[in-house]
């Protein structure tokens, strides 16, 4: 059994550099999985660029193969997406990083919001609003407290449903973050089309904070842009203090990233709530 086990590492490792895909066996392993209860979800800090305070959380989503550790989302996330488990995930996901937020607020003792990512397929779903509608009711979440993070692709593919169900998600006060923002096939049309709260400044263009130009004069544009919009910014990946200063003088809201915060299990997360508990 060893033995087979090495085996099937060798293959996946192989084709992880072809087309993952279409590696059937962890295809099959995936539907297993959702089965076996090996998905569960890591919550992410969301700070305060300037305080420092826990503003919410991103719920990120793992893959836990007894045996085998993790399977990065990057790898699992697009299968996902092709064999069409991700409607199933992402409904769970949501429903359950609603609930979870309300216990994180009772033992922070004060609101806090949630940001979840929605798939493409998952937007495209009929049932996309009625799930987002019971992960409301469900957690008693108020809906403004709940962030749908979509990327630019997701609205420029079909503008006219996007629309539609933007419009629907305003009227019930849910709010949409754009994700990774200035990384997709864009443009800037659709701020003025849709409703978006949000702007997730994509990790690429921090990394290089404040050393490269160049991601000096794209921050502080989208900033800027921002700011006259009247739109949130999130700067994601912010690893070192030099990168917080800059975004915080530049005016950026929030941010995300290994030094303000890693992905935690909702017990470590409820450990760094517990009022009085020092950072
Ligand atoms: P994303 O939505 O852009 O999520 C941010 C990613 O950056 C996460 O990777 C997070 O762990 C990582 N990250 C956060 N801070 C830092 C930092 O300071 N440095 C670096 N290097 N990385 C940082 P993760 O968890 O591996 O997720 C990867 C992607 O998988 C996500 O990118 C998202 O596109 C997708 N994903 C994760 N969970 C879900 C989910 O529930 N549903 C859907 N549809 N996609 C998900
Ligand atoms: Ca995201
Ligand atoms: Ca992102
Ligand atoms: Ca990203």
């Amino acid at each position: 059994a060893k033995e087979t086990g090495k085996a099937r590492c060798v293959v996946y490792s192989q084709e992880k550099f072809t087309q993952p895909e279409h590696d059937v066996s962890m295809e099959a392993a995936m539907f297993q999985a959702v089965r076996d209860g090996e998905f569960s979800l890591q919550y992410q800090p969301i700070v305060d660029a300037r305080s420092r305070q826990i503003m919410g959380f991103e719920a990120l989503m793992r893959w836990s193969r007894p045996g085998l550790g993790m399977v990065p989302p990057m790898q699992f996330i697009p299968m996902a997406e092709n064999n069409g488990l991700i409607n199933l995930l992402g409904a769970w996901a949501l429903k359950s990083a609603c609930v979870q937020i309300k216990q994180f607020e009772a033992i922070a003792g004060r609101p806090l919001y949630v940001s979840v990512n929605v798939s493409p397929r998952q937007f495209r779903n009929d049932q996309f609003l009625d799930i987002v509608d019971e992960a409301i009711n469900l957690s008693g979440l108020k809906a403004h407290q709940l962030l749908l993070e979509i990327t630019e692709g997701i609205l420029m593919s079909d503008p006219e449903h996007a629309e539609h169900l933007l419009s629907a998600m305003l009227s019930r006060n849910v709010r949409i973050a754009i994700d990774d923002f200035g990384t997709g096939y864009s443009s800037l049309a659709y701020l003025k089309r849709f409703p978006i709260a949000t702007l997730k400044i994509d990790r690429a263009f921090i990394k290089d904070l404040p050393a490269s130009v160049k991601d000096v004069a794209i921050c502080n544009v989208v900033l800027s842009l921002a700011n006259h919009l009247n739109l949130n910014t999130v700067a994601e990946g912010v690893e070192n203090e030099e990168q917080l200063d800059f975004l915080a003088q530049q005016g950026c809201n929030l941010v995300q990233g290994y030094l303000t915060g890693r992905p935690l299990v909702p017990n470590d997360i409820i450990q760094l709530l517990k009022p009085g508990v020092p950072d």
